[in-house]
């Protein structure tokens, strides 16, 4: 009998164990691959972007220079200013100029050792944290295909063939086909879609005919990269070719034709893969003792790169909240927050990709609105927009405080000993910053010691406040003035972190 179970051993799954395994839950990660590698988690189809705070994340549990080590990254910023974002990435393929992003304009952002998004691969996300999650104790069992799921008021049991796994919850990681979702009964609602993406390497015998990055054409769109033989495409068949089959070369060249508008020859494919951009969320993302959490909950196009964000988001916001209230702590509800909060974050993920397909369709239309789109990304608010959007930083929960810092990750505040609050986040807990004259707060964050951390001191820069409550997940749950409320913090507190123990 375990704390938890969770199906599936991708990064998001692999991100919860070590989060569950960090709070002191007992944890076994079922999954269905005997191998954890594959040339599609590698270096070029496996690539990633991850959002700045998804590095962010990795960064919190000090896992930041193990990450940037798998990802062969050498020259990630040491900033100490807030600079220009090194990278934009694109909107619907119309690439976007990280010198136009007006970083002042951005709320709360300060120095961080976690300022950028970085570019990796699954195969180097999922090392670090197996690697992590085996050091926090955490048991990942391979090949093991989960089949079956039943829950009753206080276990829930993952069937695979044989064998079966009894557990307090059970966490369905197990990506965009999910079984648990479907063995569970989560509905599962959303759109169609409206093209089938296509990745794929292949020999190009006479790859000059095919420009370099996103290309719209008038019949869809391509993308070159770099990396030698590695071609992406967009083809605006409402989805129809069918997912259940390999794409062979014949097709894939009849289709890069037609979108490229070329006459290319693909000599040889040697790995192919189809996508299509259908949109759908589950509409809860629990049910009883079983939660969901990444592509399991929600599955859309990777235009924008945004799932694997979105998923470490869903693990982020999800670990704290599930280790506490398996260690009976949890004040009422708080696993229920777990999709009131990151639903609605989803659901915007949603759109966002529907929005770039809608903008890329190869009618008059669409094409139209791509020109008043390219002259908006020409703009500094254009631009600043979609990275405040696609970074993360724009993203708020509905904490019920009208205080514009409370339901936001939180800036990395900085003592002037130079203690910075990812510093203090390492171990997992909350984290009381108290910057005010007489550490107002250091008796009533006493009461919960064993949930928050505590500091106190001048702040290099405290951004207007004299304290901050920050949960595990980086969230700042509260905030308070120069003379900070003792009683307004011991009621946010008692919120998220239940009764004092002390
Ligand atoms: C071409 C492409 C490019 C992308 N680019 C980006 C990007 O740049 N940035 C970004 O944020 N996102 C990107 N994404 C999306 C991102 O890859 C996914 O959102 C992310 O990998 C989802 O992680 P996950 O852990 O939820 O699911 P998965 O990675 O799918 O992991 C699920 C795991 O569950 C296992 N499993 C499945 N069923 C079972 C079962 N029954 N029993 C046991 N185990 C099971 C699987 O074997 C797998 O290991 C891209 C996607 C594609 C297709």
């Amino acid at each position: 009998m375990h704390d938890v179970v969770i199906v599936g051993a991708g990064p998001v799954g692999l991100f919860l164990a070590c989060e569950l395994g960090l709070a002191g839950c007992s944890v076994l990660v079922l999954e269905r691959e005997p191998e954890p590698r594959s040339p599609w988690k590698a270096d070029p189809l496996g690539m990633r972007g991850l959002s700045a705070t998804s590095v962010e994340a990795f960064y919190r549990r000090g896992m930041l220079h193990p990450l940037l080590k798998a990802s062969g990254v050498n020259d990630y910023p040491d900033a100490d200013e807030p600079a220009p974002p090194r990278g934009v990435g694109h909107f619907a393929g119309m690439m976007l100029d990280p010198a136009k992003v007006d970083v002042a304009s951005l709320p709360f952002r300060l120095p961080s050792p976690a300022m950028e998004g970085v570019m990796t691969t699954l195969e180097a996300v999922e090392t670090v944290l197996y690697e992590r999650a085996s050091m926090l104790g955490v048991e990942v069992r391979r090949g093991v295909t989960v089949s079956a799921v039943a829950q009753d008021d206080e276990t829930v049991v993952a069937q695979a063939g044989e064998h079966e796994y009894a557990a307090r919850w059970l966490v369905g990681c197990d990506g965009g086909r999910s079984t648990v979702r479907g063995l569970a009964g989560f509905d599962f609602v959303g759109t169609e879609p409206q093209f089938t993406g296509y990745t794929m390497l292949a020999t190009i015998t006479d790859p000059e005919k095919l420009r370099p990055g996103f290309n719209l054409t008038p019949t869809g769109m391509y993308l070159r990269t770099p990396a030698q033989g590695y071609v992406g495409m967009l083809d605006f068949d409402g989805g129809a070719f069918d997912r259940s089959k390999r794409p062979g070369r014949e097709h894939l060249q009849t289709v890069l034709r037609r979108v490229s508008g070329t006459d290319v020859t693909l000599s040889d494919v040697q790995l192919a893969s189809s996508f299509t951009d259908r949109a759908m969320q589950t509409t809860t993302y629990r049910q009883g003792r079983v939660l969901l959490a990444g592509d399991a909950a929600h599955i859309h196009s990777p235009l924008g790169a945004q799932g694997l964000n979105l998923g470490l988001g869903d693990a982020v916001n999800l670990g704290w909240k599930l280790a506490a209230t398996v260690h009976g702590h949890a004040p009422d509800g708080l696993v229920d927050t777990y999709t009131r909060e990151r639903r609605p974050i989803g659901a915007w993920v949603l759109d966002w990709t529907r929005a770039q397909a809608a903008v890329m369709r190869p009618d008059p239309h669409a094409q139209a609105i791509q020109g008043v789109v390219r002259d908006l990304l020409g703009t500094r608010d254009g631009t600043t927009y979609v990275f405040d959007r696609t970074s993360g930083s724009s993203i708020r929960y509905d904490l019920g405080s009208e205080h514009p810092l409370v339901g936001r990750n939180a800036p990395d505040l900085r003592l002037e000993d130079g203690t910075r609050l990812g510093d203090l986040m390492q171990d997992g807990r909350g984290v009381v910053l108290d910057f005010s004259i007489g550490r107002c707060l250091h008796d009533s964050a006493m009461s919960w010691e064993g949930r928050m951390r505590y500091a106190a001191g001048p702040a290099m820069n405290d951004l207007g406040v004299g304290a901050v409550l920050v949960r595990p997940d980086g969230i700042v749950a509260w905030a308070g003035d120069r003379d900070p409320d003792r009683e307004a913090f011991e009621r946010v507190a008692g919120h998220w972190f239940g009764s004092p123990a002390i």
